[in-house]
């Protein structure tokens, strides 16, 4: 692959990527860039110090099978599965034909209907806060690992964690998840909100006592802001989406609960069927962590393929810098503006932690066009009649991307194309359910107008 050096106004680099990819990226047109470092075996990969392992992952999913009855407890919206954290795996038959796919081969991971949350961010958000409120309990010595969690909902507890932050920075739906637990714990909560954070999030966090606080800047600013406020307080955890492992172990434990659903769908991955896996992609922590930890459970023939909104492909920017020890590059250097009505999207520097997690992993990065997401909003509710946030419509953008030249040279490459008509696709659905019924109805509306317009 070519490398095309590059500069913004603050130092030069180069992108490993065609001039065609590169022109059309920086129009904001829709592209497939197919990742050329991609292992079959990958190596480990280490940041700040620490390889991440598969051990962490399954810590992760047993840390939240342990707090489920807490969890349960908590929120009565949990109480019908119990406190576990989980969404449904199902068949998208209609919608599959309308996207020129057989009727078995396109499934919806459906985190959009993650309790309490709402989308992806949940996992990874609950993670970080309940291994918190252990570590913080455990140093004043009111809970010890492998004792009863029950103290950690008493007043003892809930006295003690008053005294704490838990603060963070998001576009609105980390915030959702990070401050809702974090505050029915009894932590003080605190959430800076990016420009692009949807009004109606904002109102939900403040009904449960988190305090918000805007920026008029993007979600870079606000993580920035948010950092130097929570150093400023001894007492304060920063929940660090740029970086956090805990956010990112919480985020890969999906991958266990979603081989099992395969295994319950009959859905086998390997060489003669491989998977495709599409996840909306914002700073990449979620989907990163989501791709690395199905690597580890169901191996090399799971395609793990990130779509983002054209104005902020900064993952793929990421990925494609030649020098994957250098500083990334964001999206405003290429000439776009992260504006996009995909809120959950709107990131215009990749997560560090990501890039490096993905580099031997990620097959390849997509984007789409905010027209685009707002059509497959509309067509699956018409076909599947399933409403989900225009962010996690991305996904649904995927199974096309594999049409394009580089798609197709990448199939043939791996000698998957032979193996197409038995493969699967999965969109992950990432967010959604508790999007305001007014809210929604605006973008089913023009995701309608939009279809309209062209047949
Ligand atoms: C946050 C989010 C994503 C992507 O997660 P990142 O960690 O930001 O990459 C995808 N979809 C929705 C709905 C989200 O809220």
């Amino acid at each position: 692959m070519p490398s095309i050096d590059f500069k913004d106004s603050n130092h030069p680099f180069a992108l490993q990527m065609d001039t065609g990819t590169l022109t059309a990226l920086r129009a904001a047109e829709p592209v497939l860039w197919v990742n050329p470092h991609w292992q079959a075996q990958a190596d480990e990969v280490a940041l700040d110090g620490a390889t991440i392992e598969r051990s962490a992952m399954d810590a992760a999913h047993q840390r939240l099978q342990r707090w489920a009855p807490l969890l349960a407890q908590l929120f009565p919206e949990l109480q019908e599965s119990q406190g576990h954290i989980a969404a449904p795996l199902r068949a998208a038959p209609a919608m599959a034909q309308h996207l020129g796919l057989e009727p078995h081969q396109l499934w919806l991971q459906c985190d959009h209907a993650l309790p309490v949350a709402g989308s992806i961010k949940a996992r990874g958000g609950f993670n970080e806060v309940v291994e918190h409120a252990e570590r913080v309990a455990q140093q004043h010595g009111l809970w010890q690992p492998g004792s009863d969690l029950q103290v950690l909902l008493a007043p003892a507890a809930r006295k003690l964690f008053a005294q704490h932050e838990v603060a963070v920075g998001s576009t609105g739906n980390l915030g959702m998840s990070i401050g809702i637990m974090a505050a029915a714990l009894g932590f003080q909560a605190t959430v800076h909100m990016s420009v692009e954070a949807k009004e109606w999030k904002k109102a939900r966090l403040r009904q449960r006592g988190v305090q918000v606080i805007e920026h008029t800047g993007d979600y870079a600013q606000a993580v920035a802001q948010g950092r130097a406020q929570a150093n400023a307080n001894p007492l304060a955890h920063f929940v660090d989406d740029e970086r956090s492992r805990s956010l990112f172990d919480g985020y890969s434990a999906a991958a266990l609960d979603f081989a099992v659903q395969l295994q319950a769908s009959g859905i086998t991955v390997d060489v003669e069927h491989p998977l495709f896996v599409y996840i909306p992609c914002g700073v990449g922590g979620a989907p990163a962590g989501v791709a690395w930890g199905l690597r580890q459970v169901l191996g090399p023939h799971v395609h793990a393929v990130f779509m983002e909104p054209v104005q902020s492909p900064c993952v793929l920017l990421g990925m494609a810098v030649a020098d994957a020890e250098g500083p990334h590059p964001d999206v405003y250097a290429l000439g776009l503006n992260n504006q996009t009505e995909a809120d959950g999207l709107a990131v215009p520097q990749a997560s560090e932690l990501a890039v490096a997690a993905m580099r031997q992993v990620l097959v390849a990065c997509g984007t789409v066009t905010d027209a685009r997401l707002l059509e497959l909003l509309y067509q699956l509710d018409v076909h599947e009649g399933m409403c989900i946030e225009p962010s996690a419509a991305a996904g649904l953008a995927g199974p096309q991307m594999l049409q394009t030249t580089a798609g197709q040279q990448w199939l043939q490459g791996q000698g998957v194309d032979a193996h197409l008509s038995q493969a699967h696709h999965v969109a992950w659905t990432t967010g959604g359910s508790l999007v305001p019924a007014e809210q929604y109805a605006e973008f089913y509306a023009r995701g309608q107008a939009i279809s309209a317009a062209q047949r």
